[in-house]
């Protein structure tokens, strides 16, 4: 499964936001240092789609897709010299698709704030900086073992060389991996030395009550930072989203929402955007027995989009009966969608679409 990895310094509101994502409930406490332990979480991704197919469909299971969330313990500064819990943190990171950066712009003189004050910008560019320093680290590291047979004419070692002195020079003037320009083949390189920096990075704000949904002080500052990176910020109060969680039914949650005049959880909002960040998309599979959402990357073809449901699928892939969302849910039904005219018959080099109604045959 696809892993987002929730950073920040420590109180800024990680695991509260982590508990409310994944309404699991880990320890969050005032204190630095609480999540020791990176916790692993499921997402469910809300879809109204899977929704209107079950209403149609009427099966006896429905099943949400998911994405996997790590809490990850604070960094501090000096993490990328090993400082706090620097490496175990740095580590979990590189292990995660996506990162979801979670600054504080609260107000609040009971949390306490490792650097004494509430400074989004400021704790954006403490975490940067370590990210950046042991990127730079890595970079060295690979490009050192290359100089000497560069030097001797090997063509690939230059290659190398070269790529990454330029890579160094970037780094070096505090710009993430991700901004890096280079050729399609230094591209190759930059992607082999799975750079901290280099993965795409979703910011969240998280701001008191009164804060929310129009932001702050703080959050101000901190957008004009971001768009600098063209990064994109969500607004979210993880207390808020803390007392949804906490509500046993739909209903409730509901009429929380209605008297906050809000129109949706921000985790909602936190899920799509990471799902975006992700670059996937869902298509389904419409049974009787089940309901089921699947995620994928963007551009992924028919088998591969079997492959994720088993891998037999994937091997044995024949045809795919493809019936697009819409079609699905103008016509009501998959035999109303046939008779129309919209079950579509594809193969191997068939790219599956957003929201597409998928039905497989393979071989055994
Ligand atoms: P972490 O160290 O980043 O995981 O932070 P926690 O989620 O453990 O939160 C640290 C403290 O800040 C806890 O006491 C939370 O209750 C509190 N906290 C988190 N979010 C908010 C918020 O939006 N407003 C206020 N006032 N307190 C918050």
């Amino acid at each position: 499964a696809l892993k987002c990895g929730i950073v920040g310094l420590p109180n800024v509101g990680k695991s509260t936001l982590f508990n409310a994502l994944t309404s699991a409930k880990a320890l969050a406490a005032n204190y630095p240092f609480a999540t020791k332990e990176p916790n692993i979480g499921v997402i469910t991704v809300p879809d109204p789609r899977l929704d209107k197919l079950s209403e149609l469909v009427n099966p006896q299971k429905v099943i949400p897709t998911t994405v996997d969330i790590v809490d990850i313990a604070g960094l501090i500064k000096g993490a990328s010299k090993g400082e706090g819990l620097g490496n175990q943190f740095l580590g979990n990171i590189r292990e995660t698709d996506a990162i979801i950066h979670v600054v504080r712009c609260f107000d609040d003189d009971n949390v306490v704030h490792v650097d004494g004050s509430v400074d989004p910008v400021r704790d954006k560019m403490i975490i940067d900086t370590e990210l950046i320093l042991k990127d730079i680290e890595t970079v060295e590291k690979k490009v050192d073992k290359f100089r000497r047979t560069a030097k001797s004419g090997d063509k690939e070692s230059k290659k190398m060389v070269e790529v990454g002195d330029a890579l160094l020079a970037h780094l070096e003037s505090e710009q993430p991996a991700r901004s890096f320009e280079t050729s399609e083949e230094g591209e190759e390189i930059v992607k082999d030395l799975y750079l901290l920096t280099a993965k795409p990075i979703l910011y969240v704000c998280n701001v008191d009550e009164d804060s929310f949904p129009g932001g702050n002080k703080h959050t101000e500052a901190f957008k004009v930072e971001a768009a600098k990176e063209k990064a994109e910020v969500i607004l979210v109060s993880a207390q808020i989203e803390a007392e949804i969680a906490e509500l046993d039914t739909k209903e409730e949650r509901l009429e929380f929402l209605e008297e906050m005049g809000l129109e949706e959880a921000g985790v909602n909002r936190v899920i799509r955007a990471s799902y975006q960040l992700l670059n996937l998309l869902t298509y389904f599979t419409a049974g009787e027995k089940e309901v089921r959402a699947w995620t994928i990357t963007n551009g992924t073809k028919a088998p591969g989009a079997a492959g994720v449901i088993h891998t037999d699928f994937e091997k044995g892939f024949i045809r795919a009966e493809v019936i697009h969302y819409a079609d699905y849910v103008e016509f009501g039904s998959e035999a109303g969608a046939r008779d129309a005219g919209k079950l579509g018959v594809e193969g191997k080099e068939y790219v599956v679409q957003d929201g597409d109604v998928m039905h497989f045959r393979f071989n055994v």
